[in-house]
């Protein structure tokens, strides 16, 4: 999956004396865009050291090994324009997750992902005033009011229902005419277990009942800054699905010896379904 980055290492503990070296990387962000450069398949963030212009505030993000990303921003949460590089561009968040490094693509999204929650939340939700950041952990205060935002993570299903020797496979609806599979999948909503949130998915998509929920993995997923669960479960009682219709186009079993090898190393989804078809690599599930 995107996240499985070894034998480099992801450190995400926030510490607000981290000052950024010569060879730091630094992410411009804006509107789910990043500065970079991306030839020959290649992604490459600007250093620090790189540029001319130092004024405003670089945030400290996050290190992989020993590289360590910093934000660029003119103030408190508010992005500072990229230099005017020939060659390099503010690029769509999408087009860059399956460059390489594989470890520079997963920084990409989750410098995406908080710069979204920086720049999403300069001003306090509860009275207005501008935010800003925590002394002591990644945060942002109301100087004003005292209301205290940390980063948002919307927690997700993935549901792989299992009837026999078949799969419970999904197309969603206005995706064109991709023709690739996928799982029942949904937000958690406030107040629901996400035990509930597998049963209630399940049902509102395609009509069935299941039972015997076994976690399989998780997965950070920075395109909607959540956190994917993903489940195994099993059929319980009546067996003919219904694509709900505003959301899916297709529900239906597949059995395991006609489901198409599309593991791509990136999704969870992919991943569970690749699970599936390999009958477990050998292991229960
Ligand atoms: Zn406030």
């Amino acid at each position: 999956m995107i996240q499985d980055i070894a034998p480099n290492v992801y450190q995400n503990h926030y510490d607000p004396a981290k000052q950024p070296a010569a060879g730091s990387y630094v992410i411009f962000f804006d509107n789910r865009k990043l500065f970079c450069r991306t030839g020959m398949g290649t992604l490459t963030f600007p250093t620090y050291g790189a540029l001319t212009d130092h004024s405003g505030m670089f945030r400290y993000l996050f290190s992989i090994d020993q590289d360590e990303y910093y934000l660029a921003l003119d103030q408190e949460c508010v992005p500072k324009a990229p230099p005017a590089w020939e060659g390099w561009d503010l690029m769509p968040l999408f087009s860059l997750q399956r460059l390489q490094p594989k470890a520079s693509a997963y920084a990409a999204l989750e410098a995406a992902s908080l710069g979204g929650w920086y720049t999403g939340n300069r001003f306090c939700g509860r009275c207005g005033h501008e935010m800003v950041h925590s002394e002591t952990e990644r945060a942002l205060q109301c100087p004003e009011c005292h209301n205290l935002v940390y980063p948002r993570i919307n927690p997700v299903a993935i549901v792989a229902v299992r009837n026999g020797d078949k799969l419970l496979l999904t197309k969603y609806k206005g995706r064109g005419d991709v023709p690739f599979y996928a799982l029942v999948a949904g937000f958690a909503e406030i107040g629901e277990s996400i035990e509930d949130t597998v049963r209630r998915e399940v049902m509102e998509e395609t009509g069935i009942r299941v039972k015997n929920l076994r976690f399989y993995k998780s997965q950070p997923w920075a395109l909607s800054d959540s956190l994917l669960m993903g489940f195994f479960c099993d059929l319980d009682g009546a067996e003919t699905p219904h694509a709900d219709g505003s959301e899916l186009s297709v529900a239906e079993w597949v059995s395991r010896d006609a489901i198409p090898n599309r593991d791509d190393g990136f999704s969870l989804t992919s991943e569970m379904i690749e699970y599936f078809r390999t009958n477990g690599k050998g292991e229960y599930i």
